[in-house]
């Protein structure tokens, strides 16, 4: 790879920067203080910009470079680690493998990892009917890491719905990498909303817990949907909603009936608790 170093930013060389693509760079970017002008082959350069270096750089390649800095990410009695990682879970860990792709949710973002934690600290093995486990709405599935995640943590059936049907075989590989059966998890394109035809129907009338990663406004319109789809005094959990938003989510849960709201903050994201309305 040929790269061209002018001393200078972007904002400094600016006017320098049109020479470069007419002598034939074929990219431009900054790194510390140096404009780095990539070229197919080496140039007679106009001497405005002849005060610079030419180098030769190895190639690099990025997807290696991202997969080398992935680390497991531990949420409660869950370690999300993507399948080259595996062996890192430490034992007494429950792994969780995602393959880091097209779909939200690899652990690494805050939100995700709040979710986990929460579900985590449900006993979601001795809730539902009969105590035999709960029954878990995940709304915004993405790449299926909550509902994958409750299933693992010992709910007896996690539904995951995304409006975005890219995910939902995205998801379902991700289940069966994590060895969940079709039984215990499903995935449909879907939402909750005023449309009941756009909820997926897996004869299961109400949920134990509903869980979604979305983002603060989306929460005060499903706020009613989502008291709707649980059980009374079911678990809700909600995240995606930055610190500042939160009023919007608690005026939503209020609005709604919801008891026992409790917040959980990490940098600029909250994770907010609470009760379904008893009825
Ligand atoms: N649940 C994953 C996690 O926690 O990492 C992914 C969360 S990602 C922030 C939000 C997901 O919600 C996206 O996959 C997006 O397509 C989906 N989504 C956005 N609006 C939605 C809606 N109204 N109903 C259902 N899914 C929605």
């Amino acid at each position: 790879m040929l790269v061209y170093h002018l001393p200078g930013t972007l904002d400094t060389r600016e006017a320098d920067l049109d020479l470069l693509w007419a002598a034939g760079a074929t990219g431009l970017e900054e790194r510390g203080g140096v404009v780095r002008a990539y070229f197919d082959t080496r140039t007679e350069l106009p001497p405005q910009v002849s005060d610079g270096e030419w180098r030769e750089e190895a190639d690099q390649d990025w997807l290696a470079e991202f997969k080398r800095t992935l680390r497991p990410v531990r949420a409660g009695r869950v370690t999300i680690v993507p399948p080259w990682l595996r062996e890192e879970v430490e034992a007494g860990h429950l792994p969780l493998v995602i393959e880091p792709g097209m779909a939200f949710g690899t652990g690494h973002h805050a939100t995700t990892r709040l979710a986990v934690e929460s579900l985590s600290a449900l006993n979601l093995a001795t809730l539902g009917p009969q105590g035999t486990g709960a029954r878990v709405l995940d709304v915004g599935t993405g790449s299926g890491v909550l509902a994958i995640a409750a299933a693992l943590l010992g709910a007896g059936f996690a539904l995951g719905v995304d409006i975005d049907p890219i995910t939902i075989p995205i998801a379902r590989e991700n289940a069966q990498v994590n060895g969940v059966p079709a039984s215990r998890v499903r995935f449909a394109e879907g939402t909750l909303g005023e449309d009941p035809l756009t909820f997926p129907d897996e004869g299961v009338d109400t949920y134990d817990v509903v869980v979604a990663n979305l983002y603060a406004e989306l929460h005060d319109l499903l706020a009613g949907e989502y008291a709707a789809q649980l059980v009374p005094d079911g678990a809700l959990i909600l995240t995606g909603i930055l610190t500042v938003k939160l009023p919007l989510v608690r005026a939503a849960l209020d609005r709604e009936g919801f008891t026992n709201v409790q917040e959980t903050l990490d940098g600029e994201w909250a994770l907010v608790t609470a009760r379904a309305p008893l009825g």
